[in-house]
């Protein structure tokens, strides 16, 4: 429970019954400029673009983002076989175009020009109104003072060290790990003021609403002792943190392995442990981070591969089942990759990625000033620039000019504004969620788009909410929380950083901003199945909803240390992912096969001049995998 924070520890829950809301009416969306307002000079003959518009800044807005309105509905609807009018030719020719501006699309857009040996031209096209996919930036003026979150990928970590491809990228794009991991962050601020972690025990799930404070302080007995938990409770939970018992006596350490690959993480607490259900629900939530569902659907040996607690007399040697391949239990292997954070999480890789393939659009020229630069968005798609990123464009088709196997083009139609454009290019990489590919060429091999249909992502939210100031954690002395049974399972105050004219507010009087965690998992069904119905419910769910919960959830939470939600909070945004980390092998449900026999191998297979990217195609949710992917999607296209 003490352990450092990764995104391994962003953990997330069930929905509590919702009850009174401390909430005034809901907060206003930032809006978007008038997409017809002044285009620049020079912009393509195509209507005018919503990203041309003076002062267009997606950043800055708040209210439901991530998968935002009008990004996916067009997606949704040609799953369900609508037609659109005839497209309009735009006459553009491209010798690549990209599918999905996120930073497997933009690292493979950089890859093709490093490799190709011709200037080469190249669209990028991105159903969202910013580019990144899920490396998002939230940006908030507080006070006259920037503040920004990450509403997606977190921070550059990986289960491995990143490989020669992605970290030879970082270099080019100057990210200098181990000197920006040093001079950039400061993660002991706040325990450098005497704050620590908490727990709280919800009344829904634990009988009683308590925050319990200071996982790092003292014994966990004593934490526990304040906590709404029966005393056998509280001593098993001590016992599984700190006891060193081998529950499965006899077996071989491979044996052992096997058997915990195939029970999930609650399962060994409830039949191999027998702990009562109380102490379930404490752990519940403690996978949400990592895989976006609970304990129930994780495996006991991944939990272990993470360094969940249980299994310290159990005497498992390092490392993990190759044969099953699992990812997170590199951790245990390798340590992971180096770890950084910038303050919008990886969007600074994706805008360092397009200032260099649109250096007008980014200016600047370090990893440290990209933080604070302010992207041009009308730079991004015009007439002359050998690489343009086209946003509020969604694919719909692409299809081979002719015979795969011969053609020399790939035509491909996307929507924008309602109209449908087709556009041309000698090759294509298809970047975005491969689960999508199959209704985008529907002429792909059979048993390519089962294995594409196959690949279901996992939905999560990350919720920045910006505060009057700091003081009720101040306080309550805590600046995160793990909410097993609350509506976000997690939230922190903003990490600590200091990156070049970028700076944390540092006083407790400063307006700050909270990053919560919610996975809408539904505990007990199979992995996917949890998948497919917590996307329902996350895009059933309105802004309003989300905003009463969080009013709720933090009044309650912080109400000892004076909170009070109608003065304190002055901003929300929630960045939805229905379609968020890329599925990962869980061999719980899984079947065993090769790595060549995986749904994402076979589901990435080169098709004509149509090539597949995106994390989903390395089967890992993790943005090493994604500029993997998007290198290799590059060298199968250009090996001709
Ligand atoms: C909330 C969250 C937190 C994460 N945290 C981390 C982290 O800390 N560290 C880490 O390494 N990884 C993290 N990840 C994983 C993350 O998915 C990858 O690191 C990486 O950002 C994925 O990049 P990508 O380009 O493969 O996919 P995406 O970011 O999904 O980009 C694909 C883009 O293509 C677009 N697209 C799809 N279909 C179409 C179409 N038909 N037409 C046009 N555009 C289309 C999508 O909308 C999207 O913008 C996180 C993911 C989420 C959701």
């Amino acid at each position: 429970m003490d352990q450092p924070i990764t995104r391994r520890d962003f953990l997330n829950g069930i929905a509590i019954g919702a009850t009174a809301a401390a909430a005034s009416g809901p907060l206003l969306a930032a809006s978007m400029p008038d997409p017809a307002a002044r285009a620049l000079p020079g912009a393509s003959p195509l209507p005018p673009a919503a990203q041309d518009a003076f002062g267009y800044y997606p950043p800055l807005l708040t209210g439901l983002r991530g998968s935002h309105p009008g990004s996916f509905e067009d997606a949704h609807a040609l799953r369900d076989s609508h037609t659109w009018p005839t497209a309009t030719d735009t006459g553009q020719e491209y010798d690549l175009i990209i599918v999905g501006g996120g930073i497997s699309g933009l690292a493979a857009a950089h890859f093709y020009r490093a490799q190709a040996k011709t200037e080469s031209r190249i669209l990028i096209l991105d159903n969202h109104d910013d580019f990144g996919g899920h490396a998002k930036r939230n940006e908030f003026n507080l006070d006259g003072h920037l503040n920004i979150l990450n509403g997606g990928t977190l921070e550059i970590d990986s289960p491995r060290p990143y490989g020669p491809i992605a970290a030879n990228l970082l270099t080019t794009l100057g990210v200098d790990v181990p000197k920006l991991i040093k001079t950039t962050q400061n993660l002991e601020f706040y325990q450098s003021l005497g704050l620590q972690s908490g727990v709280f025990f919800d009344r829904e799930t634990f009988g009683a609403d308590k925050l319990s404070v200071g996982l790092e302080r003292g014994p966990l007995k004593e934490l526990l002792a304040q906590a709404p938990l029966s005393a056998a409770a509280r001593a098993a939970i001590v016992q599984i943190q700190e006891g060193n018992i081998d529950y499965l006596p006899g077996l071989s350490s491979d044996e052992k392995k096997q058997r915990l690959s195939r029970m999930s993480y609650e399962a060994f607490l409830r039949d191999v442990v027998h702990v009562e259900p109380a102490v379930l629900n404490f752990y519940y939530a403690r996978t949400m981070g990592e895989w976006g569902v609970g304990t129930d659907a994780v495996s006991a040996l991944d939990c272990w591969g993470i360094g969940l607690p249980g299994f310290q007399g159990m005497n498992l040697a390092k490392g993990s089942i190759r044969r099953m391949g699992f990812t997170p239990a590199g951790y245990e292997d390798t340590g992971g990759s180096f770890r950084l954070h910038f303050p919008d999480g990886n969007a600074t890789i994706a805008r360092l990625l397009v200032r260099n393939l649109i250096p007008s659009a980014v200016p600047g020229s370090s990893a440290e000033d990209v933080v604070t630069a302010r992207v041009n968005y009308a730079q991004l798609d015009r007439d002359a620039a050998p690489v343009r990123v086209r946003l509020n464009s969604i694919a719909i088709r692409a299809r081979h000019i002719g015979d795969p196997k011969s053609a020399d083009q790939v035509e491909v139609t996307y929507l924008r504004g309602g109209q449908a454009f087709t556009t041309r290019a000698r090759g294509v990489v298809l970047a975005g969620y491969n689960m999508m590919i199959p209704y985008l060429c529907p002429e792909l091999p059979a048993a390519q788009k089962d294995a594409l249909h196959k690949l279901v992502k996992t939905p999560l939210v990350y919720t920045s909410v910006a505060l009057r100031n700091r003081q009720a954690f101040d306080t309550l002395k805590v600046h995160r929380v793990y909410a097993p049974g609350s509506f976000h399972t997690y939230f922190h105050l903003n990490p600590h950083v200091h990156v070049g004219r970028y700076e944390s507010p540092k006083s407790v009087n400063d307006p700050i901003l909270v990053h919560m965690v919610r996975t809408p998992c539904k505990r007990g069904l199979p992995e996917h199945e949890q998948n497919r119905a917590g996307r329902a419910e996350l895009l059933a769910t309105s802004f309003e909803t989300f905003e009463r919960n969080i009013r709720e959830q933090l009044g309650r939470t912080l109400a000892a240390g004076g909170f009070d939600p109608a003065r304190d909070i002055t901003a929300i945004t929630v960045n939805r992912w229905p379609h968020g980390y890329a599925p990962e092998y869980n061999p719980l449900f899984d079947p065993d096969v090769p790595e060549a026999e995986r749904p994402h191998v076979v589901g990435r297979a080169r098709f004509g001049r149509i090539a597949i990217a995106n994390s989903d195609s390395g089967g890992a949710a993790y943005t090493d995998t994604a500029i993997d992917q998007g290198h290799r999607a590059v060298v199968e296209l250009l090996q001709g």
